[in-house]
């Protein structure tokens, strides 16, 4: 284990930063809420999922060993704002009248490959509800066993009150049963639940359901927040280390969660609960139903309306990467050129690093400089603040490369072991490929220049046959009002 492992985290459950301590030293057991597959996922989700890809990289880094469990959700009824359950992908299923598991394989492959486009290291499992009904309703009939669920007409609920005469509900979030009684609507006379913030475990089966599974309640399928719960303390035990999604679903899902297991195990699953803010389009939450999100490949694509350019995936998880966390971010095409320049600063001075001479004195303490890098990260993952570390070893090599520095062989060996170390291995940046970039670049500059010459001389077929033979190698060019723009497929 090394010696920079004193990290501190926020726990959304203390609503403070401790010091991060495993059950198991020098292990960490990592459980992060994953997407749900009756769509393409949006730049929104993959947010998060690069936050959790940073902290899991961060966590490996320093000598953790890491057990990496990220679901995805292809089956149970997801409730919306109303508290009405939402079969989203059945609803995709029926649209496109395929079976629900086309629709989630479908979206899978894609978010595979947006995974490794992103440089996104797999999880160690990606177990899915629909693989783990029995355990789902294992832990259900545990529940019940405790008495803290009851079964109404083939569905099963959450019993909230009773929980709260043993529990507390709203460890999490810190919403009290009364103040919801406020901001939820009254039970309606149809309503099976025999309170309002009581939540399905089990819903019995509609006909029009596209997924149906038998329970010792009858036929139906289980409700959003149990697969959670079952394959976590499947793979992580009945308490691990930490526990990860978006913000937004701290409440009801992440609440309903610690719920479950206190309800079934007796105790609250996770020891710290770790919960990554948004990306804003305008201010306001990227989402599906308010119809202003991105695809991931239409902004590498540069097909978005809000960009006028493609970025690399390298700039974009860049640009995420100077944001922290706990804070939301906005996409504008200001942040993005941005984090493009200095990604190239930052690649340039990467390859300076090899070539750079040695004297017998360094003039900057290279030891502080790579210690600040660490201290960033065990503070919370302050992938920003890292970045300003970074930034300031960059200026560190230029002025060296000028001769107007000086450094040691020893530290030379120290900055360019832990630049690259937090570069490539920690923000997950991939500047290995800016050499081979910078040649495809020199090449696209005299190609293009001869497309321009073609087109000035109004030589169509050849000037056709350029970006043709650039599609067919899988490179787009797109020209726009600034001039032409390419990007690699
Ligand atoms: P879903 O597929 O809707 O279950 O969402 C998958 C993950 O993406 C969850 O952890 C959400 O909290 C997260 N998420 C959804 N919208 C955003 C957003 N605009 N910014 C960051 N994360 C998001
Ligand atoms: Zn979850």
């Amino acid at each position: 284990m090394s010696t920079h492992s004193k990290i501190q985290i926020y726990n959304s459950l203390s609503g403070e930063k401790e010091v991060f301590k495993p059950i198991i030293d020098g292990k960490v057991g990592m459980y992060v809420c994953g997407p749900t597959l009756y769509s393409e996922p949006h730049m929104g989700n993959m947010r998060t999922f690069i936050n959790f890809d940073l902290i899991y990289r961060y966590l490996m880094y320093v000598g953790y060993q890491v057990k990496y469990v990220r679901n995805i959700t292809d089956a149970g009824h997801i409730t919306n704002s109303a508290g009405e359950a939402v079969d989203s992908i059945g609803k995709a299923a029926r649209l496109e009248q395929v079976q629900s598991l086309e629709i989630v394989y479908k979206y899978n492959v894609k978010f595979q490959d947006l995974q490794r486009i992103y440089n996104m290291l797999p999880p160690a499992i990606e177990p899915t509800a629909t693989g783990h009904i029995q355990e789902q309703i294992e832990v259900i009939e545990k529940i019940i066993e405790n008495g803290f669920a009851y079964v109404v007409n083939g569905s099963v609920y959450f019993d909230v009150r009773a929980y709260g005469e043993k529990f507390e509900y709203g460890i999490l979030s810190g919403r009290k049963v009364d103040e919801l009684a406020e901001e939820t609507r009254e039970l309606n006379a149809q309503d099976e639940k025999r309170f309002f913030a009581d939540f399905a475990l089990w819903k019995k089966a509609n006909p029009d359901d596209m997924q149906i599974w038998r329970s010792p309640w009858g036929d139906g399928n289980p409700g959003w927040h149990i697969e959670c719960t079952a394959m976590s303390t499947k793979y992580l035990g009945d308490k691990f280390d930490i526990h990860g999604g978006g913000l937004d679903l701290k409440f009801p899902h992440h609440e309903d969660e610690i719920a479950q297991s206190c309800g079934s195990v007796g105790i609250s699953p996770a020891n710290y609960w770790m919960h990554a803010n948004m990306l804003n389009v305008n201010g306001q939450k990227m989402s599906k139903s308010l119809g202003n999100y991105f695809l991931p490949m239409e902004i590498v694509e540069g097909t978005t309306e809000v960009f006028d350019k493609p970025y690399s995936p390298q700039v974009i998880r860049f640009c995420m990467m100077q944001a922290h966390y706990r804070s939301t971010l906005d996409f504008t095409p200001d942040s993005l050129n941005a984090a493009e320049k200095g990604f190239t600063r930052l690649s340039e001075a990467y390859e300076k690093l090899g070539s750079l001479e040695t004297k017998a004195e360094s003039s900057q303490d290279v030891q502080a400089l790579v210690d600040s890098f660490y201290k960033a990260m065990n503070d919370d993952f302050n992938a920003p603040m890292l970045v300003a570390g970074l930034f300031e070893a960059v200026k560190y090599i230029n002025t060296i490369s000028e001769g107007k520095a000086t450094i040691t062989a020893g530290d030379l060996e120290l900055l360019t072991k832990e630049f690259t170390g937090f570069v490539f291995d920690v923000l997950g940046l991939t500047i290995e490929k800016a050499s081979t970039d910078s040649a495809l670049t020199t090449v696209m500059d005299l190609v293009l220049d001869m497309r321009k010459d073609a087109r000035e001389n109004k030589d169509w077929s050849t000037s056709d046959k350029i970006r043709d033979r650039l599609a067919e190698a899988g490179i787009v060019v797109k020209d726009g009002k600034d001039g032409v723009t390419w990007t690699v497929k």
